[in-house]
């Protein structure tokens, strides 16, 4: 192995402390060639070799037993080309640190999730996703990578490559180690936002006009309750005055009342769970109306600093009214306290093989549950439910779904699974997750 890596053996943990590993060795390579060696040496030892972004997975597809690669020191933008908007980032590179620098150049990612702690590399081989019925998820946005295979080869993808394309945009780190990814940005852009409560049933009455007539329109669901938080956000034409929330009302809203607060109706939850319907229906409340014009990046991104656990199922657009009042007759029959609101986004459909979005128009229902609460007869209950409609889970959160079932739910499952051979026939890559969902 390379002089220049570092290696600090430490226990790896996830953000939603729901999934931990003890790594045999810790390598932060410098290089593409450096990650090559380790590569290459691993598979030499009969050694696994797994690359990790920022832990923001809650399932254990991350986590190690072998060599945990930290990415950290291969970020940073590498190459603009003005002319397309394509550029190209260390994989190791965070969202955050992407998003800020870009807005330096006059770019921007043309959608985002909620959060930007996640790196470029991690966020995109499990399909992380925004809202926004024209958009695709982050990935739909790379136009070349450049990845290490299972014998130490680098091998650079472009779009011409239709199976390499197809596979390694979402390829659950199963594919290699991505060393660097191009992205087609666009020009940096401010968002229009608008939020405010509205009732379950005039949202799902109204949704196909929520979901075309908006950029990136969202909501969340008070289960126990008919109350929802709607966010609109739009385009606004160039030269619009940036408009942004107050630091007092940011403060009061995303701090205090979405984190500060809904933490202690948590811990209260936790003891009291029969108080959470009512918990519910005044966070249903507390939260009001509110607009502001905003840098994209700052309207997209919320803090999250209260711990939970997630499940995420992409379904058929079509199918998301009868999900959430299979849901909410769910919950009502159980008995079960669920104190998070449901997230509800929408997205365009693409072309990657393993993405949620392959060639499908879907909603997005995303559960949460407290980490101190168990989370699993709910996740297991509505689970079921998702599996009525073809739901198609999120790679990153969690679910129980095995091959068998995978396959029938991802059209090139089978496809993914053959260029996986072809990578990395010796399984340097492998790990008990990758077994268990992969085969
Ligand atoms: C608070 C929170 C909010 C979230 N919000 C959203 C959201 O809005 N939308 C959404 O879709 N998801 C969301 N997620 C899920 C999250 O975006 C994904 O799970 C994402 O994969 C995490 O990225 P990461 O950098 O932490 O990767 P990790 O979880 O560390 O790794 C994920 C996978 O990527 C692989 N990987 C990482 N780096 C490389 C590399 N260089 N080469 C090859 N493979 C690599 C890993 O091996 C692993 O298989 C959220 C998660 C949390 C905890």
């Amino acid at each position: 192995m390379t002089t220049t890596s570092q290696h600090t053996a430490a226990r790896w943990t996830n953000w939603g402390r729901c999934a931990s590993a003890e790594p045999a060795d810790v390598v932060r390579p410098r290089s593409t060639a450096e990650v090559a060696e380790v590569v290459r040496s691993a598979a030499a030892r009969g050694q696994r070799v797994k690359a990790v972004g920022a832990a923001h997975s809650f399932t254990s597809i991350a986590a190690t037993d072998g060599v945990m690669l930290r990415m950290d020191r291969i970020a940073g933008i590498q190459r603009v080309d003005r002319g397309t908007g394509h550029v190209t980032v260390g994989a190791g590179m965070r969202l955050r640190d992407l998003n800020r620098a870009l807005d330096q150049i006059g770019l921007a990612l043309p959608n985002m999730g909620d959060v930007d702690p996640q790196t470029v590399s991690g966020a995109t081989s499990t399909g992380t996703h925004g809202t926004g019925a024209r958009l695709t998820g982050i990935a739909g946005a790379i136009a070349g990578l450049e990845i290490v295979t299972g014998d130490g080869t680098v091998l650079t993808v472009s779009p011409d490559d239709h199976e390499l394309f197809g596979a390694a945009r979402v390829g659950l780190g199963a594919l290699g180690i991505i060393t660097s990814l191009t992205f087609a940005c666009v020009p940096s852009f401010l968002l229009r936002a608008r939020e405010e409560p509205m009732r379950l049933p005039d949202v799902v009455a109204g949704l196909d006009a929520l979901v075309e007539d908006n950029d990136h329109f969202e909501f969340y669901w008070f289960p126990h309750t008919d109350r929802a938080l709607v966010k609109r956000n739009n385009r606004v034409p160039e030269g619009t005055e940036r408009q942004p929330l107050s630091k007092a009302r940011f403060l009061i809203d995303d701090e205090v009342l979405s984190n500060g607060l809904f933490e202690v109706v948590n811990r209260i939850g936790t003891h009291q769970p029969r108080w959470i319907p009512r918990l519910n229906a005044l966070s249903g409340r507390a939260l009001g109306a509110r607009e502001y014009t905003d840098r994209a990046p700052a309207v997209f991104i919320s803090p999250r600093r209260v711990r939970f656990r997630e499940m995420e199922y992409a379904v058929p657009r079509a199918a998301l009214p009868a999900v959430l009042s299979e849901i909410d007759r769910w919950v009502n029959r159980s008995g079960e306290t669920v104190s998070f609101p449901i997230e509800v986004r929408f997205a365009a459909p693409d072309d990657i093989w393993l993405s949620t979005g392959y060639e499908r128009a879907n909603a997005y229902v995303a559960v949460h549950q407290y980490h101190q609460m168990d989370y699993r007869r709910y996740f297991e209950g509505v689970e079921a439910i998702f599996g009525e409609h073809e739901g198609r889970p999120h790679w990153g959160k969690l679910h129980t779904l095995e091959p068998d079932t995978l396959r029938a739910r991802y059209p090139r499952f089978d496809d993914f699974r053959s260029v996986r051979d072809r990578l990395d026939p010796q399984r340097t890559f492998a790990t008990a997750h990758l077994a268990g969902v992969l085969g």
